[in-house]
């Protein structure tokens, strides 16, 4: 089936009819302050099952994102508002989804999160509202639908210091622990976060519309994801090529700029890839202390396929999944429709790596693009691994030009290294601009491991002190104070050897 360039006008539904009305109707009376739209029940039927929530025994807020819910205009009253927000209501919704998970496919769906609605800013702008820990779906499979206090407060803490890392992520806008238990390596307390995305279509939402769908239902979710996330490319002659192209790119910036913090994913499975170019699922993931690219903290990677060097591999494995699924609307000849796909990777290696070099050349205070640039890249990155330097704290030292007496960086080969970067800014621009330019792409301040850990097992054991003053500091991860050097400082190695994360549960 071919995609005509007037698709929008006579294929797909405006946003928010359908069965929208439907649940609009039922929320009516649930929440006055929220302007929730159901767009996507407009989507055939296979791909979402409405849910009733999951009461829960005694529920009590923990934290609400304040400067989230005025960024968003919403107002509630109170937060007892708030907390009947993280309680879901009857017209929720669970989304079907597939997946491939450390290289397997499998047929997955929303097994403990539910879409609350999407709510709409002043300015038109689209975000769903999802609750994750929210209980069982039809999609739980074995699972038990929920989520632990400490995973959620992980997730809180790690996509607020994304955001302000001016990384594109989804946001928390609340946590309230549940009441329940939580059955893991131990009894935990339950806990549900409220979060907001542009949208939760994931790859894996394409390959189950592939491997589990019509062609019509692929045409119907790829006209509206496009009206959604992409409407520009509506004009264009093959507005599904050129959606293919858009998100392909915005993967690539999206994980150039993960490497630009240290930020490993962890598990970028084909359902943890947004098309909307958003980082989200804080599972196990992580932030790289000394610079290694096969650094890998997850302890379900045994064999680091998420490595914090193979994710640019990774993404690109990612989407030509993508591009497959989207074969059948692509062109109506398959054969057509695979020279077109394979058109978008021919220079997907040298468009990541460009991308690459820019943004370690922009850390380096340099605008211009080289060859010797990238040289310049490539053996500082060779020193770090070799010094075991840390990845932060090496930028953050040539940008604040402060040495400290004790560290490799005063190895002759650095010395040689530093020579020669000092000459490249020489001749290309001047030190201040460069400074600027610094300051502006390396951050001070990233969630270390060791404080990120230390301050979830204080909070779930009651004292919210650390969580509190780790969430202040990410606030501003570009300004550089010297009294809060302690939270610049790496952990010790016997650290950052044994330390693993789990994927979130
Ligand atoms: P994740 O690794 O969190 O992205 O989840 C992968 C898949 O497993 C998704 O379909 C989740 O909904 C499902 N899942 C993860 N944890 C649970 C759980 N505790 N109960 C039910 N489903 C779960
Ligand atoms: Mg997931």
């Amino acid at each position: 089936m071919e995609i005509h360039k007037n698709a929008s006008s006579d294929k797909a539904l405006p946003l928010g009819e359908g069965l929208g009305w439907v649940l609009k109707k039922n929320n009516e009376a649930f929440m006055n302050f929220l302007n929730l739209d159901y767009s996507y029940c407009t989507l055939p039927s296979k791909f979402y099952q409405l849910v009733k929530p999951t009461a829960f025994i005694k529920p009590e807020l923990v934290f609400v994102n304040d400067g989230l819910l005025s960024e968003l205009h919403i107002s509630p009253k109170n937060h007892q508002e708030i907390l009947a927000l993280l309680l879901g209501n009857d017209s929720s919704f669970a989304q079907a989804y597939a997946g491939h998970q450390f290289g397997g496919f499998t047929k997955l769906g929303d097994g403990r999160a539910i879409v609350l609605g999407e709510y709409l800013t002043p300015l038109n702008q689209r975000f769903d509202i999802q609750l994750k820990g929210s209980g069982r779906t039809l999609y739980s499979r074995g699972g038990d639908g929920k989520a632990t206090l400490r995973a959620m407060l992980r997730e809180y803490l790690i996509s607020e210091a994304m955001f302000h890392l001016k990384i594109p992520t989804s946001r928390s806008l609340a946590v309230a622990k549940t009441g329940d238990l939580v059955l893991r390596e131990t009894d935990q307390e339950g806990a549900v976060v409220a979060r907001i995305m542009k949208s939760h279509i994931r790859v894996g939402t394409f390959e189950y519309a592939r491997q589990f769908g019509s062609t019509e239902d692929l045409q119907a979710l790829t006209n509206y994801t496009i009206q959604r996330l992409y409407p520009e490319v509506l004009n264009e002659e093959n507005p599904t090529l050129a959606f293919l192209k858009k998100v392909i790119s915005a993967q690539i910036d999206l994980v150039v700029n993960w490497m630009r913090v240290g930020f490993i994913h962890g598990v970028m499975n084909t359902d943890n890839v947004a098309i909307s170019g958003e980082t989200f699922d804080y599972g196990p993931c992580a932030f790289m202390n000394a610079y290694h690219s096969e650094t890998v903290f997850s302890s379900i990677d045994k064999n680091g396929r998420y490595a914090f060097g193979n994710q640019p591999n990774i993404i690109k494995w990612n989407m030509a999944r993508f591009a497959e699924s989207l074969l059948p609307i692509l062109h109506s000849n398959l054969e057509n429709a695979l020279k077109l796909a394979q058109t978008c990777f021919n220079e997907f290696d040298q468009i990541l790596a460009e991308k690459f070099y820019k943004m370690m050349l922009l850390k380096l205070g340099i605008e211009m693009q080289s060859q010797e640039g990238n040289i310049l890249v490539n053996e500082l990155l060779h020193l770090m691994e070799n010094l075991k330097l840390d990845y932060t704290n090496t930028f953050l030292t040539l940008s604040n030009d402060m040495y400290e007496i004790n560290s490799p960086m005063n190895e002759p080969e650095f010395q040689t290294w530093l020579e020669k970067w000092k000459k490249a800014i020489e001749s290309s621009t001047s030190f201040e601009k460069a400074r600027k330019l610094m300051t502006e792409n390396n951050p001070a301040f990233i969630p270390r491991n060791h404080l990120v850990e230390e301050a979830l097992e204080s909070a779930v054991n009651g004292n919210f002190d650390l969580i509190n003053q780790l969430l202040i500091v990410h606030r501003k991860p570009y300004n550089y104070q010297e009294d809060l050097k302690y939270f610049t400082t790496p952990p010790s190695e016997v650290f950052e050897t044994r330390y693993a994360t789990f994927c979130g549960t």
